[in-house]
This record gives C-alpha cells, sequence and structure tokens, in this order.
C-alpha cells in the first residue's frame, strides 16, 4: 500500500495494490500544471485508489480541450485527478509519502519540451505519447 499527501496535509490518498510505472511529461501543459521541466506521474485504477480526506475541497480545473488539472485548494499542490478516459486515477508522483516500488519508464512529449529541459537518466525519450517515435 502506498499513501500521498498535499504539501499542506489537506488532502490525502492511499493506493492498494499494483500501479504502473511512472512516465515522465516533458509536454507544456504538464510544465504549467507542475512549474518544472516535466511532470512524473503514474496510474492507479479505481479500485485500487481511495481518498481518504480532503476530496470534496479540491479544485478542478478542466479547460475546454478536456485537459484539465485538480488541486488541493488550500496549498494548491496537484493531486491526483480521474483520467479523462475513466477508470484510473492520474496521480503525480512526487505526492507520494514513500517507496512506490515502481520506476521512471520513459519520457513522453520530448519533441515539445522546453529549450533548457535536460533530460537525466537512460529510459526511453518519446517524441509524443506512449508508442511514438524514440528520440535517443
Ligand atoms: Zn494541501
Ligand atoms: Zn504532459
Amino acid at each position: 500500500m502506498t499513501r500521498g499527501s498535499c504539501l499542506c496535509g489537506a488532502v490525502k490518498f492511499e493506493i492498494d495494490g499494483q500501479t504502473t510505472d511512472i512516465g515522465m511529461c516533458h509536454c507544456s501543459k504538464c510544465r504549467k500544471v507542475s512549474g518544472v521541466a516535466s511532470n512524473a506521474n503514474l496510474m492507479a485504477s479505481l479500485d485500487n485508489f481511495k481518498w481518504i480526506s480532503g476530496e470534496s475541497e479540491l479544485t478542478k480545473l478542466e479547460r475546454p480541450d478536456g485537459w484539465g488539472a485538480w488541486r488541493c485548494s488550500a496549498c494548491g499542490s496537484p493531486v491526483p485527478m480521474l483520467h479523462p478516459g475513466g477508470g484510473a486515477y492520474f496521480v503525480p508522483a512526487g505526492l507520494l509519502d514513500a517507496d512506490p516500488g515502481v520506476r521512471i519508464t520513459g519520457h513522453i512529449f520530448v519533441g515539445s519540451k522546453a529549450p533548457w529541459d535536460e533530460i537525466a537518466g537512460d529510459g526511453p525519450q518519446l517524441r509524443d505519447g506512449f508508442g511514438s517515435e524514440k528520440t535517443n
């Protein structure tokens, strides 16, 4: 079991069972959400995910193009959000309070990374989403 929380501690959640590996997304929207070069996320199925606190106080942004971000209303940390396709939560890996046991499986949307973004590690770097052309 893995637990996570936001910066102020109002939002808490736990994940039972297996998650996906961690994907590092370098797209322009993830830069806005995270404020940094890339956004580390994993997926947890609805069955494995449980809010412990703070779910009723989330700020849920949804852009007209369907892309969104959920945040803690008190501290502004990005928090897990329902994947637009449903069936899973999209979980910011930085919220996890212990080692989830999974590692970075690859870098996506490297084709639109910031000019100052230097990617470390040996993971595959993909031009767009998972399954797209490798650039390294
Ligand atoms: Zn918070
Ligand atoms: Zn992204």
